[in-house]
Protein backbone atom coordinates (compact mmCIF):
# COMPACT_ATOMS: atom_id res chain seq x y z
CA UNK A 1 0.00 0.00 0.00
CA UNK A 2 1.02 3.08 -0.54
CA UNK A 3 2.23 5.67 2.31
CA UNK A 4 -0.47 8.41 1.25
CA UNK A 5 -3.38 7.95 -1.07
CA UNK A 6 -6.46 10.23 -2.25
CA UNK A 7 -9.24 8.87 -3.61
CA UNK A 8 -11.59 10.84 -5.88
CA UNK A 9 -10.94 13.86 -3.21
CA UNK A 10 -13.88 16.56 -3.83
CA UNK A 11 -13.07 19.82 -1.64
CA UNK A 12 -16.12 22.47 -1.97
CA UNK A 13 -16.53 25.55 -0.05
CA UNK A 14 -20.39 26.66 -0.28
CA UNK A 15 -21.21 26.68 -4.24
CA UNK A 16 -17.28 26.87 -4.76
CA UNK A 17 -15.59 23.54 -5.85
CA UNK A 18 -11.56 23.83 -5.21
CA UNK A 19 -10.54 20.64 -5.17
CA UNK A 20 -12.67 18.32 -7.97
CA UNK A 21 -11.98 14.12 -8.08
CA UNK A 22 -8.24 14.53 -7.31
CA UNK A 23 -6.79 10.53 -6.95
CA UNK A 24 -2.93 10.67 -5.86
CA UNK A 25 -0.94 7.90 -4.49
CA UNK A 26 2.39 8.88 -2.55
CA UNK A 27 5.17 6.59 -1.71
CA UNK A 28 7.22 5.99 1.46
CA UNK A 29 10.05 8.06 0.87
CA UNK A 30 9.16 10.24 -1.99
CA UNK A 31 9.80 13.83 -1.65
CA UNK A 32 6.64 15.81 -3.46
CA UNK A 33 6.99 19.30 -4.60
CA UNK A 34 3.54 21.23 -4.83
CA UNK A 35 3.19 24.03 -7.22
CA UNK A 36 0.65 25.96 -8.68
CA UNK A 37 -1.03 29.59 -8.96
CA UNK A 38 -2.61 30.94 -5.88
CA UNK A 39 -5.91 30.22 -4.84
CA UNK A 40 -5.13 26.63 -6.53
CA UNK A 41 -5.60 24.23 -3.78
CA UNK A 42 -2.27 23.42 -2.43
CA UNK A 43 -3.13 25.03 1.33
CA UNK A 44 -6.30 22.78 1.25
CA UNK A 45 -4.62 19.40 0.20
CA UNK A 46 -1.91 20.28 2.56
CA UNK A 47 -4.78 20.66 5.31
CA UNK A 48 -6.57 17.10 4.02
CA UNK A 49 -3.16 15.44 4.70
CA UNK A 50 -2.58 16.97 8.26
CA UNK A 51 -5.83 15.71 8.91
CA UNK A 52 -7.23 19.55 9.60
CA UNK A 53 -9.99 19.50 7.41
CA UNK A 54 -11.81 17.07 6.04
CA UNK A 55 -12.63 16.58 1.83
CA UNK A 56 -16.65 17.18 0.97
CA UNK A 57 -16.75 13.91 -0.89
CA UNK A 58 -13.80 10.89 -1.45
CA UNK A 59 -11.23 9.25 0.95
CA UNK A 60 -7.91 10.10 2.49
CA UNK A 61 -5.85 7.11 3.61
CA UNK A 62 -2.77 6.41 5.56
CA UNK A 63 -1.37 3.55 5.49
CA UNK A 64 -3.99 2.18 3.72
CA UNK A 65 -6.41 3.31 6.49
CA UNK A 66 -8.74 6.30 7.40
CA UNK A 67 -6.55 9.03 8.31
CA UNK A 68 -6.79 10.44 11.91
CA UNK A 69 -8.29 13.56 12.13
CA UNK A 70 -5.91 15.67 14.43
CA UNK A 71 -2.22 16.06 13.94
CA UNK A 72 -0.64 12.98 15.63
CA UNK A 73 3.27 12.21 15.78
CA UNK A 74 2.93 10.85 12.59
CA UNK A 75 2.74 14.45 10.70
CA UNK A 76 4.81 17.28 11.09
CA UNK A 77 4.89 21.01 9.38
CA UNK A 78 6.65 24.28 8.80
CA UNK A 79 5.06 27.36 7.56
CA UNK A 80 6.66 29.90 5.87
CA UNK A 81 6.88 31.87 9.38
CA UNK A 82 5.15 31.54 12.63
CA UNK A 83 5.84 27.93 13.02
CA UNK A 84 7.77 28.57 16.53
CA UNK A 85 6.67 29.75 19.51
CA UNK A 86 8.10 33.26 20.41
CA UNK A 87 8.01 32.80 24.47
CA UNK A 88 10.14 29.70 24.07
CA UNK A 89 14.02 29.31 23.49
CA UNK A 90 14.81 27.14 21.21
CA UNK A 91 15.51 23.97 22.94
CA UNK A 92 12.08 24.92 24.68
CA UNK A 93 10.14 24.49 21.00
CA UNK A 94 11.72 21.51 20.27
CA UNK A 95 10.55 19.74 23.37
CA UNK A 96 7.15 21.60 22.99
CA UNK A 97 7.41 19.36 19.64
CA UNK A 98 7.94 16.37 21.45
CA UNK A 99 5.70 17.07 24.53
CA UNK A 100 2.81 17.57 22.01
CA UNK A 101 3.24 14.48 20.02
CA UNK A 102 -0.04 12.74 20.61
CA UNK A 103 -0.74 13.81 24.47
CA UNK A 104 -2.48 16.91 25.14
CA UNK A 105 -0.79 19.92 24.96
CA UNK A 106 -0.87 20.45 28.81
CA UNK A 107 1.11 16.94 29.55
CA UNK A 108 4.77 17.95 30.67
CA UNK A 109 7.11 15.39 30.89
CA UNK A 110 9.35 14.39 34.45
CA UNK A 111 12.89 12.92 35.66
CA UNK A 112 13.94 10.28 33.81
CA UNK A 113 11.93 11.12 30.43
CA UNK A 114 12.02 14.80 30.53
CA UNK A 115 16.38 14.01 30.25
CA UNK A 116 15.70 11.45 27.40
CA UNK A 117 13.51 14.24 25.67
CA UNK A 118 16.01 17.11 26.15
CA UNK A 119 18.93 14.68 24.82
CA UNK A 120 16.69 14.09 21.82
CA UNK A 121 15.96 17.60 21.58
CA UNK A 122 19.77 18.66 21.49
CA UNK A 123 20.02 15.93 18.81
CA UNK A 124 17.96 17.16 16.56
CA UNK A 125 18.91 21.05 17.71
CA UNK A 126 22.28 19.50 16.30
CA UNK A 127 21.20 17.61 13.12
CA UNK A 128 19.91 21.56 11.65
CA UNK A 129 22.98 23.65 13.04
CA UNK A 130 21.44 24.94 16.16
CA UNK A 131 23.36 23.25 18.74
CA UNK A 132 25.09 26.53 19.84
CA UNK A 133 21.31 28.52 19.51
CA UNK A 134 19.68 25.98 22.83
CA UNK A 135 18.79 28.92 24.69
CA UNK A 136 18.17 31.78 21.99
CA UNK A 137 14.83 32.89 21.59
CA UNK A 138 13.53 33.24 18.01
CA UNK A 139 13.52 37.16 18.09
CA UNK A 140 16.92 36.92 18.32
CA UNK A 141 17.62 34.72 15.06
CA UNK A 142 17.84 35.17 11.65
CA UNK A 143 14.85 33.80 9.26
CA UNK A 144 16.69 30.89 8.33
CA UNK A 145 17.65 30.04 11.83
CA UNK A 146 13.99 29.96 12.68
CA UNK A 147 13.12 28.04 9.85
CA UNK A 148 15.81 25.28 11.48
CA UNK A 149 14.40 25.46 14.53
CA UNK A 150 10.76 25.04 12.92
CA UNK A 151 11.95 21.95 11.09
CA UNK A 152 13.57 20.73 14.34
CA UNK A 153 10.86 20.74 16.11
CA UNK A 154 8.53 18.90 13.12
CA UNK A 155 11.32 16.78 13.26
CA UNK A 156 11.57 15.63 16.81
CA UNK A 157 9.06 13.25 16.99
CA UNK A 158 10.03 11.59 14.19
CA UNK A 159 7.08 11.82 11.97
CA UNK A 160 6.50 9.35 8.86
CA UNK A 161 5.31 12.31 6.54
CA UNK A 162 7.30 16.13 6.92
CA UNK A 163 4.51 18.49 5.64
CA UNK A 164 6.38 21.90 4.40
CA UNK A 165 4.51 25.11 3.43
CA UNK A 166 6.62 27.58 1.61
CA UNK A 167 8.96 26.80 3.69
CA UNK A 168 11.68 29.16 2.15
CA UNK A 169 9.94 31.31 0.87
CA UNK A 170 10.83 34.25 2.88
CA UNK A 171 14.77 33.77 2.95
CA UNK A 172 17.45 35.57 1.10
CA UNK A 173 18.88 33.36 -2.33
CA UNK A 174 21.67 32.30 -0.33
CA UNK A 175 20.16 31.28 2.62
CA UNK A 176 17.85 29.26 0.54
CA UNK A 177 20.27 27.21 -0.60
CA UNK A 178 22.07 26.08 2.65
CA UNK A 179 18.49 25.24 3.34
CA UNK A 180 17.90 23.14 0.52
CA UNK A 181 20.99 21.07 0.99
CA UNK A 182 19.86 20.81 4.95
CA UNK A 183 16.33 19.62 3.89
CA UNK A 184 17.73 16.71 1.19
CA UNK A 185 20.23 15.74 4.09
CA UNK A 186 17.54 15.52 6.56
CA UNK A 187 15.37 13.56 3.82
CA UNK A 188 18.08 11.04 3.14
CA UNK A 189 19.14 10.75 6.78
CA UNK A 190 15.53 10.34 8.36
CA UNK A 191 14.29 8.06 5.74
CA UNK A 192 11.41 10.89 5.46
CA UNK A 193 8.55 11.45 3.09
CA UNK A 194 8.62 14.75 2.41
CA UNK A 195 5.14 16.92 0.91
CA UNK A 196 6.59 20.79 -0.06
CA UNK A 197 4.60 23.28 -1.41
CA UNK A 198 6.67 26.07 -3.16
CA UNK A 199 6.17 29.01 -5.36
CA UNK A 200 9.69 28.46 -7.00
CA UNK A 201 9.32 26.03 -9.78
CA UNK A 202 13.36 25.73 -10.16
CA UNK A 203 13.15 24.58 -6.36
CA UNK A 204 10.14 22.58 -7.18
CA UNK A 205 12.57 20.30 -9.42
CA UNK A 206 15.55 20.64 -7.78
CA UNK A 207 14.42 18.78 -4.71
CA UNK A 208 11.44 16.55 -5.92
CA UNK A 209 11.57 13.47 -6.71
CA UNK A 210 7.87 14.19 -8.06
CA UNK A 211 6.39 17.13 -9.07
CA UNK A 212 2.72 18.09 -8.52
CA UNK A 213 1.13 20.88 -10.40
CA UNK A 214 -2.34 22.50 -9.18
CA UNK A 215 -4.00 24.41 -11.44
CA UNK A 216 -7.47 26.74 -11.09
CA UNK A 217 -10.01 24.91 -12.04
CA UNK A 218 -11.75 26.31 -15.15
CA UNK A 219 -15.07 27.96 -15.05
CA UNK A 220 -17.01 25.41 -16.89
CA UNK A 221 -18.29 23.56 -13.98
CA UNK A 222 -18.44 20.26 -15.95
CA UNK A 223 -14.59 20.70 -16.25
CA UNK A 224 -12.27 19.13 -13.83
CA UNK A 225 -9.75 19.97 -11.68
CA UNK A 226 -6.81 20.05 -13.75
CA UNK A 227 -4.51 18.35 -11.97
CA UNK A 228 -1.04 16.73 -13.13
CA UNK A 229 1.76 14.70 -12.15
CA UNK A 230 4.73 14.96 -13.55
CA UNK A 231 8.12 12.32 -12.36
CA UNK A 232 11.07 13.75 -13.06
P1 LIG B 1 -0.85 31.16 -1.08
O1 LIG B 1 -0.67 29.97 -0.19
O2 LIG B 1 -0.92 30.80 -2.51
O3 LIG B 1 0.05 32.31 -0.79
P2 LIG B 1 -3.19 31.55 0.51
O4 LIG B 1 -3.41 30.12 0.80
O5 LIG B 1 -2.67 32.39 1.60
O6 LIG B 1 -2.30 31.73 -0.79
O7 LIG B 1 -4.55 32.17 0.03
C1 LIG B 1 -5.01 32.05 -1.32
C2 LIG B 1 -6.32 32.75 -1.39
O8 LIG B 1 -7.26 32.00 -0.62
C3 LIG B 1 -6.29 34.15 -0.84
O9 LIG B 1 -7.08 34.98 -1.67
C4 LIG B 1 -6.90 33.98 0.54
O10 LIG B 1 -7.55 35.18 0.93
C5 LIG B 1 -7.88 32.85 0.32
N1 LIG B 1 -8.11 32.06 1.53
C6 LIG B 1 -7.21 31.32 2.20
N2 LIG B 1 -7.75 30.72 3.25
C7 LIG B 1 -9.05 31.09 3.24
C8 LIG B 1 -10.14 30.83 4.08
N3 LIG B 1 -10.02 30.06 5.16
N4 LIG B 1 -11.33 31.37 3.78
C9 LIG B 1 -11.46 32.14 2.70
N5 LIG B 1 -10.47 32.45 1.87
C10 LIG B 1 -9.29 31.94 2.15
P1 LIG C 1 -3.51 27.87 -2.53
O1 LIG C 1 -2.86 27.37 -1.29
O2 LIG C 1 -3.16 27.07 -3.75
O3 LIG C 1 -3.30 29.33 -2.74
P2 LIG C 1 -5.96 27.43 -1.10
O4 LIG C 1 -6.04 25.98 -0.81
O5 LIG C 1 -5.52 28.33 0.01
O6 LIG C 1 -5.07 27.64 -2.39
O7 LIG C 1 -7.36 27.96 -1.56
C1 LIG C 1 -8.05 27.41 -2.67
C2 LIG C 1 -9.33 28.16 -2.83
O8 LIG C 1 -10.20 27.81 -1.77
C3 LIG C 1 -9.18 29.66 -2.79
O9 LIG C 1 -9.99 30.20 -3.79
C4 LIG C 1 -9.66 30.04 -1.43
O10 LIG C 1 -10.23 31.31 -1.45
C5 LIG C 1 -10.66 28.96 -1.13
N1 LIG C 1 -10.76 28.64 0.30
C6 LIG C 1 -9.80 28.06 1.05
N2 LIG C 1 -10.24 27.83 2.28
C7 LIG C 1 -11.52 28.29 2.31
C8 LIG C 1 -12.55 28.33 3.30
N3 LIG C 1 -12.35 27.84 4.52
N4 LIG C 1 -13.73 28.86 2.97
C9 LIG C 1 -13.95 29.33 1.73
N5 LIG C 1 -13.04 29.32 0.74
C10 LIG C 1 -11.85 28.80 1.03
Amino acid sequence: TPLLELRNIWVEYGDKIVLERVSLQLDAGSFVAVVGPSGAGKSTFLRLVLGQEAPTRGQVLLDGRAMPAACGPDRGVVFQRYSVFPHLTALGNVLFGIECAGAPLTARLFGARRRAARDRAVEMLAAVGLDHSLDVYPAQMSGGMQQRLAIAQALVKHPRILLLDEPFGALDPGIRLDMHALITRLWQDHGLTIVMVTHDIGEAFKLGTRVLAFDKRRHDPHAPHRFGATVT
